[in-house]
This record gives structure tokens, sequence and C-alpha cells, in this order.
């Protein structure tokens, strides 16, 4: 995480007056909002899993993550979303001794709870692809993304000096200027090299990327065309929960026991309120709070700056 520019500092904040006025609304007047008509998502399919991990590795590689290693030096794959993994394959097993693998990173929320928490708009949603962003040149580290978040995704750098918020933001510095074209099986594709990493390197095809409505469909024709009972609920996870996400999952287990709360109908930045409420109670008014928090770290880069010309 860098400390905010002058510029930067005040779009925030103009963006946070904005931002501001709309968590004044009560939790009753939220709408439900629809994911962008192009919304771009992955559907995963615990049927198809193997747990090779090698969507793990290769998020890190794409996200330049520095992988946790052994005494040896050897990589170590990692047991949860953390500020060095964006992505991770867990293991679980519920009390009947049923297992699954399961896939763990950001849910590209359709209504995202980080994005409404974020005063100073470090976390945005994209309106054409609907990827949720974060701006490193926004953000100040107040966390409350952290806090918001009803899947509990995003992580911090807590042992870096400038600390970023560290979380899937489904490989947009990958695209550059190629362009989506719809291939066999009805998902539209990046060229090679441009799409999600975790989804290119798959070798079951247990995690692929499209357009959220081609994903929804592709859900379907899979629980259509699979022997009866093969997919928990004959459900797609994100299809509605939460409001929607554009991260989709099929399961032959139920839902909660992989570790996808059984959300309603409701979009996740209505709990972004009681965030806010509980975090503000007795303090002074947020944006007033944001803008102390930014100035204090605009002087301290300043004054960091000084140091190095005199030294
Ligand atoms: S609320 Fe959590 S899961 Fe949803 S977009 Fe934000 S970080 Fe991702
Ligand atoms: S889309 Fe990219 S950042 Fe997100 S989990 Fe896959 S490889 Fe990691
Ligand atoms: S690469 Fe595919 S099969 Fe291997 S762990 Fe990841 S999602 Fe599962």
């Amino acid at each position: 995480m860098s400390a905010p520019n002058r510029r930067t500092l005040l779009k925030g904040l103009a963006l946070a007056g904005g931002t501001a006025a709309l968590e004044a609304a009560p939790a009753a007047a939220i709408e439900r909002r629809s994911a962008p008509p192009a919304a771009l998502g992955m559907l995963y399919d615990t049927t198809r899993c193997i747990g090779c991990k090698a969507c793990v590795f290769a998020c890190q590689q794409a996200n330049d993550l520095e992988p946790e290693r052994d005494a040896a030096g050897l990589h170590l794959a990692p047991a949860d979303l953390s500020g060095r993994t964006k992505n991770v394959i867990k293991l679980v097993e519920t009390d009947e001794g049923r297992r699954s693998f399961v896939k763990a990173q950001c849910m590209h929320c359709v209504d995202p709870a980080c994005a409404a928490a974020c005063m100073l708009a470090a976390l945005q949603k994209d309106p054409t692809t609907g990827i949720v962003s974060w701006d490193a040149a926004l953000c100040v580290g107040c966390r409350y993304c952290m806090m918001a978040c009803p899947f509990n995704v995003p992580k911090f750098e807590f042992d870096q000096a400038l600390p970023k918020v560290v979380k899937c933001e489904l490989c947009r510095h990958r695209v550059g200027n190629a362009t989506l074209d719809r291939v066999e099986g009805g998902l539209s594709q990046y060229p090679k090299g441009h799409g999600p990493a975790c989804c290119e390197v798959c070798p079951r095809e247990a995690v692929v990327y499209g357009r959220r409505d081609e994903l929804l469909a592709e859900a379907h024709r899979r629980i259509a065309e699979a022997p009866a009972g093969t997919y928990f609920e004959d459900r797609v996870y994100g299809e509605s929960e939460a409001g929607g996400t554009q991260v989709l999952y099929l399961s032959h287990l139920p839902f909660a026991e992989i570790g996808l709360p059984d959300y309603p109908d409701r979009p996740t930045r209505a709990d972004a309120y009681g965030v806010q409420e509980a975090i503000y109670k007795g303090f002074i008014a947020p944006v007033a709070l944001y803008g102390v928090l930014a100035a204090v770290m605009l002087r301290n880069r300043r004054r960091g700056a000084g140091e190095e010309e005199r030294s």
C-alpha cells in the first residue's frame, strides 16, 4: 500500500463524500443490483478438482507473490489466503468422512461489501467487467474492507514496510490489449497468457472463466447432464447467494460444509452498514476520519522523501 498524493487524496475524498451519502441510506433501502451484462467470472466444480494445486502456484507466479518455503527452500502450499496468496485449495472432510477439495479466492460479489466499506473508493467494481479491484494510490490501510467482507477474503501484508491489501483481481493485469473471443464450449476467452492464470493451468477444467451468463449456462448444463444426485441440490452457488457473485461454485457436498455460507439473496453491501456503525459510533464523521488518515500518510511520505534527499 502506498500513501496517496494530493491528487489521489482529493479524488478519494470526493468519492468518499458520495460513498458516505450512499452509506447513510437505511439498510431497508438497499436495492438488489444485477451484474453488468458483460460481467466476467469463474466457475469452480469440486467434482472435477483433483487437488493438484497447479492453480495456486500459477496464481502466485502471475501475481509476483513470493511463495512460502520449507527449510530446504522448497515451495510450501499455503493453508489459507494470506498476504502471500490470493488463491488456495483446501481439503475438507465432513463428519461422515466425505471429502472435497475447495478453491478459495475473491468471489467478485455483484454488490460488494468491501467496496461499500471503503470510504476512499480504493476498492471499486468495474462497471463493464464487474471485477472488484484495489487501488494502491487510494488505500490508507484502514482495513475496513477486511472486516466487511462476508467471505473473509482480503488479506494484508503485515510484514511489509508499505503493505498492500491482497486479494484476487481476476488477473486483470494480464489482459493488456487482448480481447475476448467466444470459443468452442461457449465460454469467452482471452488469448492464452492473458486470462486468469489459475484457469489457464487447470488440467481438469475444474476452474474455468468466461462471462457470468456463459458460466451459469455451463454450470446448469453440467447439472443437467450429470447423474441425479451428483451436485448438491442441483444448485449453482453464487447465482443468488449474497446478492449474487461472479465466481460460481458447483459442489457434490453441501455448500456450507465446504465453507460457503448459506447467505440469502441479499447484497453483501448491506453488511457494510453494520461494520461502519460499529466503527464510527462515538467517533468523528467517517469522511473526516479518512481525511485525517490520508493527510497523516501524505505528511509522513513527504518527510520520508525529504530525509532521503538530505541523506
Ligand atoms: S466482499 Fe469480499 S468476496 Fe466480495 S468482492 Fe469484496 S473482497 Fe471479494
Ligand atoms: S484469477 Fe488470477 S489472481 Fe484470481 S485466483 Fe486466479 S490466478 Fe489468482
Ligand atoms: S489446478 Fe484445477 S484440478 Fe488442480 S487444484 Fe486447481 S482447480 Fe483443482
